[in-house]
């Protein structure tokens, strides 16, 4: 006789889980940690939390500015052309959030039959919620759409791939200096069974920017390293051996590799405690793009930039499309159609801290506006 399926015990919430896990088997590193709270398919902060926009946690570019994703669009054509105009092109974009960025590129896209009737959309996006809103802005446009698992996963053939803070959300490792070694920052428990920062042993000795910046490091001094990043640049590396291939990250970090930790949460546009409320607040770190250049090079892709993401797109025609938008806009909606483009370029708002840099397989011209540099 089939037994009956024993009761599903009652869902609970991620700081519980956590705390129920640790106890058992004892500290999980800062990845796993921010792996979970971010990416854990259930209750992870992109799984349950409508998180952008004004009245989400924070806000990115392409819910600021329709021009973000229009730019990026004209910057895909450019390289398809680039490329010979092959007969098929896939873009892919990895964390897509609410779809926004693509949506905007549609429309851009509009424009350039050619490219627009050759195209497929490829989507690489883990919380089941924010696919739902991808596909509500994507699907029946005239376009084909489908999510992939992995970049790997994504049909062979001449490949762009657009990003905007998706590295930024990818699990970081946090080594500590203690003693003259590094060791692993850790979230355990303390005596009274809250979660609390510890130090493990590291394994970090195989580490090349951990053996660099050893020298440097004082007592207590944090490094972060991404080997997340680094599988994403390697699964971009095999597809440009195989046809051509070019890709666009924007995020917000750091030109130069250093000590420094850069870990941090945000709910409801402020800063957050990490450790409290798990799940519940966006967390996020610095992309180091200077240890994604190396990876990149050593991986034989050509790498273009880092450049601020205000010259990048002002290179591109941010004020053009700006002023052609005010021409055909209402007299209300102009204000807005103004401060957006200006946020995204201004120095002392999105327009330095955020950064634009390209990979592209060896064959390739430089794309724009990393073409007119050299
Ligand atoms: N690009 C969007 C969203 C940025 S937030 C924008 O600019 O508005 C980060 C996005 O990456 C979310 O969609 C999140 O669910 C997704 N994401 C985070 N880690 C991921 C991973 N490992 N694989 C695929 N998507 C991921």
């Amino acid at each position: 006789m089939p037994r009956k399926k024993a009761a599903k015990p009652p869902a609970k919430g991620l700081l519980a889980r956590l705390t129920e896990w640790i106890d058992r088997e004892g500290p999980i590193t800062i990845a796993d940690f921010m792996q979970l709270c971010i990416g854990d398919s259930e209750f992870g902060y992109y799984a349950s939390q409508q998180a952008f926009g004004l009245e989400g946690d924070f806000i990115t570019a392409p819910e600021i500015s329709q021009i973000f994703g229009e730019l990026l669009g004209l910057w895909a054509v450019a390289v398809w052309q680039s490329m010979g105009e092959p007969a098929n092109i896939t873009v892919a974009e990895l964390g897509p959030g609410r779809g926004t960025l693509m949506a905007d590129a549609l429309r851009a896209f509009a424009s350039m039959p050619n490219f627009a009737g050759r195209l497929s959309l490829a989507l690489i996006e883990t919380s089941p919620a924010l696919r739902k809103l991808q596909a509500r802005s994507l699907c029946s446009r005239g376009v084909a759409v489908e999510w992939f698992e992995s970049l790997e996963a994504i049909p062979p053939g001449p490949l762009i791939v657009l990003t905007n803070e998706f590295l930024d959300a990818l699990p970081i490792r946090q080594l500590v200096w203690r003693g003259g070694s590094w060791r692993e920052r850790s979230v355990g428990l303390d005596a009274n069974s809250k979660l609390a920062f510890t130090e493990l042993p590291s394994d970090a000795r195989g580490e090349e920017l951990a053996v660099a910046m050893a020298p440097e490091a004082h007592e207590g001094a944090v490094l972060e390293l991404r080997p997340a990043a680094r599988e994403i640049v390697a699964a971009l590396a095999a597809r440009a051996t195989t046809a051509p291939m070019a890709a666009l990250f924007i995020d917000y970090g750091h030109e130069q590799s250093g000590l420094g930790e850069t870990l941090q949460a945000v709910r409801q546009h402020r800063y957050a405690e990490l450790l409290s409320d798990p799940g519940e607040a966006d967390l996020s770190a610095q992309v180091d793009f200077a240890d994604l250049k190396r990876w990149a090079e050593a991986y034989g892709l050509n790498a273009y930039g880092p450049m601020p993401q205000g010259a990048f797109l002002l290179k591109l025609g941010l004020e053009v499309r700006r002023d052609r938008l005010l021409q055909v806009a209402r007299p209300e909606q102009q204000p807005a159609i103004i401060s957006g483009a200006a946020r995204l370029v201004d120095p002392a708002q999105m327009g330095l801290l955020y950064k634009a840099m390209a990979f592209t397989d060896g064959t390739l011209p430089p794309p724009p506006p990393f073409s007119a540099e050299l």
